[in-house]
């Protein structure tokens, strides 16, 4: 019994002895990590330090203090290789639910037009902008005349417009489109775009803080050379203007919503230049004005400049110079158009003006 008694002490003594080493050598690693990594950090400022050293032969740096070498450094940090997990049983189980991006859930206000509303009073109403209402209401830009009464505009809480997400765009690319920070686009809430996940769903409408469809400030690339208001124009008009086309069969009307008339002309009719001028834009309207189709621009050289929109044909070129009457293109129904017409401007420094002040004789609606 006393020699068993004896063994017996032995052994949990031992066991005492194993318990203590292997709780020190837990403790160790415990507390010992970050001794490594000052150690590992050491030893590489170490090794990289004559690699800093300057090239014109100066002496080489001194050898830093022990202190020094030991301050983790967050520059040196990232040298110390991280764990690699060889063993899946800490892994994390896979969770079956993939992300799904909200859509936006806009809830705007509706506004039925009433025989005295105009685009400002509408816009006062609601403490927006005349902009914002076709910034709100894409179908009625330009080329429509469906603010009539009894029409539902959409109102839009916030200055801005209503962008429709096509295929392959990316919210970069719509800021761009409208000049506004991406920041705010993520930011308005009803369009429910959820940072990190900034997935745009086609086909939904995404509201654009401060962005404007352009429709009161279209201003045709002045593709001519010179450079804005100081440009000389070789020629100036004669400040009188004469109908582009033969028709005077109006489908639409000059009003803050619609800056210029539409006259209906069969398809291919001669257009004609209002007055003498340089020809500044004579291509496809681009980008968001793309309602305008194929689109002649004539500066007259004295403030005014006349537009041709939804041409077929074109037949003059940026920079030519056009005498009142001219033969320029031939009429059409590209861009946002609903049938072959002509729709014409007349714009003094920018601002549309209503063409019917400045055209001779009688008109009539086509219906
Ligand atoms: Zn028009």
């Amino acid at each position: 019994m006393e020699k068993r008694k004896d063994s017996w002490q032995r052994f949990s003594g031992y066991l005492v002895v194993a318990a203590g080493i292997l709780l020190l050598l837990a403790a160790a690693q415990l507390v010992g990590l970050d001794e490594l990594v000052a150690a590992g950090e050491g030893s590489v400022f170490t090794a990289v330090t004559p690699t800093l050293a300057p090239l014109d032969d100066a002496p080489a740096t001194p050898a830093l203090s022990e202190d020094e070498v030991a301050v983790p450094s967050a520059s040196t940090s990232s040298s110390v290789p991280l764990p690699v997990l060889n063993d899946s049983s800490l892994a994390p189980v896979p969770n079956p639910h993939t992300y799904q991006a909200k859509m936006p859930a806009h809830d705007f206000k509706i506004h039925v037009v009433t025989d005295f509303d105009t685009p400002n009073s509408i816009a006062l109403e609601y403490g927006i902008t005349a902009d914002t209402i076709i910034g709100g209401n894409p179908q009625i830009s330009r080329e429509s005349n469906l603010l009539q009464t009894g029409a539902q505009l959409t109102i839009l809480p916030v200055d801005g417009a209503l962008h429709t997400v096509k295929p392959g765009e990316t919210l970069d690319s719509i800021a761009a489109l409208y000049g506004v920070p991406v920041a705010d686009i993520i930011a308005f809430p009803t369009n429910n775009l959820e940072p990190p996940f900034l997935r745009l769903i086609p086909d939904s409408q995404l509201l654009i803080p401060g962005a404007s469809i352009g429709q009161f400030t279209f201003r045709a690339p002045k593709s001519v050379g010179g450079s804005g208001g100081t440009q000389q124009w070789a020629v100036v008009g004669t400040g009188t203007y004469i109908w582009p086309v033969s028709g005077r069969c109006l489908t639409n009307y000059y009003s803050g919503f619609h800056p210029g008339i539409d006259v209906s002309m069969a398809e291919g009719s001669p257009v004609y230049a209002s007055d003498t001028g340089t020809v500044t834009y004579a291509a496809y309207a681009a980008g968001i004005y793309y309602d305008y189709g194929n689109l002649i621009v004539i500066n007259h050289g004295n403030g005014y400049e006349t537009f041709y929109a939804h041409l077929s044909g074109i037949n003059v070129y940026p920079g030519q110079i056009v005498y009142q009457g001219d033969y320029i293109g031939a009429t059409g129904n590209t861009g946002r158009s609903s049938g072959p017409h002509l729709h014409f401007e007349i714009r003094s420094n920018d601002y549309g003006q209503n063409p019917l002040n400045r055209l001779a004789g009688p008109v009539r609606s086509c219906s």
